[in-house]
Order: structure tokens, then sequence, then C-alpha cells
């Protein structure tokens, strides 16, 4: 999608600093890390949100995890991490292209705000 933020980092129109790339998805770091680790995973294919996952979505939601696992292992993450997906206002979420935020490096409080 031509006016999505996550459409133009993934072409390259705006800076990010890539930590994994295949045909599926990207991973990059959060501009505004909220833990040590902070990085996102999103797919090429532009989805707004965990709404619109429809069936034929789910393995690639499968293989964001199976990334999101391998990177977090990667980065050191071995005392563990959180997986957040925000969806829609209540949600959270301000970039509507789907993403999971990994975190990690500290330890991680519940509930969240
Ligand atoms: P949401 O609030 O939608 O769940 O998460 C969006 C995330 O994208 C936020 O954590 C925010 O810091 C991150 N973000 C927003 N704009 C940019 C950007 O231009 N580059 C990068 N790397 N992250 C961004």
């Amino acid at each position: 999608m031509s006016d999505c933020l996550f459409c133009k980092i993934i072409n390259g129109e705006i800076p990010s600093t890539l930590i994994y790339e295949d045909e599926k998805v990207i991973a990059f770091k959060d501009i505004s890390p909220q833990s040590p680790v902070h990085f996102l995973v999103i797919p090429k294919e532009h989805i707004e949100s965990a709404d619109f996952i429809d069936k034929n979505k789910v393995p690639l939601i499968g293989h964001i995890f199976y990334v999101a696992s391998k990177i977090a292992k990667e980065q050191g993450l071995e005392c563990g991490y959180r997986v957040v997906n925000n969806c829609g206002n209540h949600g959270g979420q301000t970039v509507n292209h789907i993403h999971f935020h990994v975190l990690g490096g500290r330890q991680m409080m519940w509930p969240p705000g």
C-alpha cells in the first residue's frame, strides 16, 4: 500500500535497522525501543491488522512466530521475551500494517497498561 509506513520500510523508501529478511517477512529494530531488545516482525504482504487474518494467512502468521523465536535466540534472549500484537484502537495499534513486537532483555510486567 503506497501510504503505509511499514510498506515503505519494506520497499526501502524509509530507512530501518533491518535484522532479518526472507521472501515472506522482515524484522527491524523499533524506532522507540521499550526494552533493551525491541524489534518488529512484519509480513511483506500488507495486512491491516490481526482482524484481517483469513484462513489462508494462517501459515504466514506461524512463520512470523517461527522467525520471532529464531531472532530472539540470535539476540541472546535466553531468559525469555514477550511477543505482542496490538490490534485496533483499543489494542493500541498505531501503524495499520500487522506487526509483532518482540521485547526482551528485562523482566516484563503483567498486566500491561
Ligand atoms: P503499534 O503501536 O502499532 O503496536 O506499534 C508501532 C510501532 O512502530 C511502535 O512501537 C513505533 O515505535 C514503531 N515505529 C513507528 N514508526 C517507525 C519507524 O519509522 N521506524 C521504526 N523502525 N519503527 C517505527
